[in-house]
C-alpha cells in the first residue's frame, strides 16, 4: 500500500474519518458555495462535504470535540481551500458545491433541502415520521444514531410524492444526480414498505432514475419480489454489528424488534434474487450496512466475508460519536486498525466478481466505497480481467442509461417548466 497521504486519496479519505480535521477560521464555507453542516438524516454525518483529489467525495467530521486534536487543518488561502497535515500542505480540497435547488421551494411552499439533501451526488430522502425506538416510552434508540436529535431541525416531518418529486427533478436537473434514495426507521406494524411504495412507483415511473430503498428487514420476503418488480435497484439491510453480544448493547431496539438473524436472512433472500435487468438498466443490488470501529476489527471483517459470500455488497461506515448521541464520548477507531477491514472490502469483492463501481455518477460521502478502497489492498493489480469487464459495464450501462433519462425529461413537461423557471 502508498502510505505518503498525498499519493493515496484512499488512505487520505480513511484518515480523515478517524481523525477529522480543523476548520482554520480563514475558512467561511458557506460564503464560498460550499455545503452547509447539515447532520444529515443517516445518523452518521455532520461534517464537511468535499472533494479529495482523484474525485473521492467525503464529509470530513470537523463538529465534534476529537476533531480539536486532529492534526488536520483546512486553511482558506488564496481563493482555495487547502488540507494541511501539522502546518504541511497535503492537498487543495474541493468543496461540494451547495445546489441551488436547496434555497428553493416546492410549490407547496417547502425549502427543498428540508425534502432531500445530496450525499455525495446522490439524493437522500427520508420521507417518513421519527424512527420508533426513538418514540417509545423508554426509547431504546441505536446508541450511535442522531436521527431522533435531528428531526424537526435540518428535515420537514411530511412530505408528500408530489414534493419529492419535485425536489428530485430538480436535482437531476441541476445536480446531474442518478440515484435516489429512500430510508426509514422503525414503525410498528413494519409499515415502512408501504410507506415508501408510492414514492418509489412515482420517481421510477417519472424520471426513470435509479432508486434505493433502506429499512428493516420487513417479515414478508416476497415483498421484496414486489420491490424488484417495481423497480428498486438496491435493497439496503443496516445490521450495523456482526457480533451478537455487541449488536444487543449497540441496536438495543433493533435486537428485541427483528434480531440479527432476521437482518441476515433478509440479505440473503435478497441476493439470491440475483443482479436484476441490466440490459435494461434496472440492475438489482443488496446491501449489508456495517459500521466499523463498534466492534473487533476482525469481526468486521467477517462480517464483509459473509455479505460477499451471500452475493451482496457491504457498505461499511466508519463509526463517528455525533454530539448528542449515546455514544458521543466514544472514541473513533484507529486508520491503522481500519486499514485491513477496507482492503478486505475491496479484495473480497473483486474475488467474487461484484458489480461495484457500475453506477453512472454515484459518488458517496459518508462511506469508503468498495471501488475507493483499491488503494488500501496489497494487491491493487489483481483481478484484471474482472477489472477490464467492470470498466467495460460502467461504460456501456452509462450512455444507455442517460439515454433513458433524457427521454423521460423530455416525455414528462415538469422537467421543461422547471428548465424554463430557472
Ligand atoms: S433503526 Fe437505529 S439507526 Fe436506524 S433510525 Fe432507528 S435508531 Fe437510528
Amino acid at each position: 500500500m502508498e502510505h505518503d497521504l498525498r499519493k493515496n486519496p484512499a488512505l487520505l479519505k480513511l484518515d480523515l474519518y478517524c481523525r477529522g480535521a480543523q476548520l482554520d477560521e480563514s475558512c467561511l464555507i458557506e460564503d464560498a458555495g460550499g455545503r452547509p453542516l447539515l447532520r444529515t438524516r443517516a445518523g452518521l454525518g455532520s461534517g464537511l462535504e468535499a472533494i479529495l483529489p482523484g474525485g473521492l467525495y467525503t464529509n470530513i467530521p470537523v463538529a465534534e470535540p476529537f476533531t480539536q486534536q486532529s492534526p488536520y487543518r483546512v486553511h482558506h488561502e488564496e481563493g482555495a481551500f487547502v488540507l494541511r497535515l501539522d502546518g504541511d500542505r497535503i492537498c487543495e480540497l474541493q468543496l461540494s458545491p451547495r445546489p441551488q435547488w436547496y434555497d428553493a421551494e416546492t410549490s407547496s411552499g417547502k425549502q427543498m433541502s428540508r425534502v432531500g439533501t445530496l450525499q455525495g451526488t446522490y439524493l437522500g430522502i427520508y420521507p417518513g415520521k421519527v424512527c420508533e425506538y426513538w418514540t417509545r416510552e423508554v426509547k431504546d434508540n441505536c446508541k450511535f444514531c442522531s436521527v431522533g436529535l435531528n428531526l424537526g431541525h435540518d428535515d420537514a416531518d411530511d412530505k408528500n410524492v408530489d414534493e419529492v418529486l419535485e425536489v428530485v427533478r430538480a436535482a437531476r436537473l441541476q445536480s446531474g444526480i442518478t440515484y435516489v434514495d429512500f430510508n426509514t426507521g422503525h414503525y410498528e406494524g413494519e409499515t415502512y414498505l408501504d410507506l415508501l411504495e408510492p414514492y418509489v412507483r412515482a420517481v421510477k415511473e417519472q424520471t426513470g432514475l435509479l432508486v434505493g430503498v433502506q429499512t428493516p428487514p420487513h417479515a414478508d420476503l416476497k415483498r421484496y419480489d414486489e420491490l424488484k418488480k417495481m423497480g428498486v435497484n438496491r435493497v439496503s439491510f443496516c445490521f450495523e454489528i456482526f457480533d451478537q453480544e455487541r449488536f444487543v448493547e449497540v441496536c438495543p431496539g433493533k435486537h428485541t424488534q427483528y434480531g440479527l438473524d432476521r437482518y441476515l436472512e433478509a440479505i440473503e433472500y435478497c441476493a439470491s434474487l440475483g443482479s436484476g435487468d441490466i440490459a435494461n438498466f434496472e440492475p438489482w443490488v443488496t446491501n449489508g450496512e456495517i459500521i466499523a470501529g463498534l466492534e473487533d476489527p476482525q469481526s468486521s471483517i467477517r462480517a464483509i466475508d459473509w455479505i460477499t459470500e451471500k452475493g451482496a455488497i457491504p457498505t461499511v461506515c466508519i463509526f463517528r460519536p455525533l454530539i448528542g448521541t449515546d455514544y458521543e464520548e466514544v472514541a473513533v477507531p484507529s486508520t491503522e486498525e481500519m486499514v485491513p477491514v477496507f482492503a478486505r472490502l475491496y479484495d473480497d469483492c473483486m474475488r467474487r466478481g461484484l458489480p461495484i463501481g457500475v453506477a453512472p455518477n454515484v459518488h458517496v460521502s459518508l462511506v469508503m466505497l468498495p471501488e475507493e478502497c483499491v488503494g488500501l489492498s496489497e494487491k491493487p493489480h489483481a483481478h484484471k480481467l474482472n477489472r477490464v469487464k467492470l470498466a467495460g459495464l460502467k461504460k456501456v450501462f452509462a450512455a444507455g442509461f442517460l439515454r433513458r433519462l433524457r427521454a423521460k425529461e423530455q416525455k414528462f413537461p415538469e422537467y421543461a417548466r422547471l428548465r424554463d423557471a430557472s
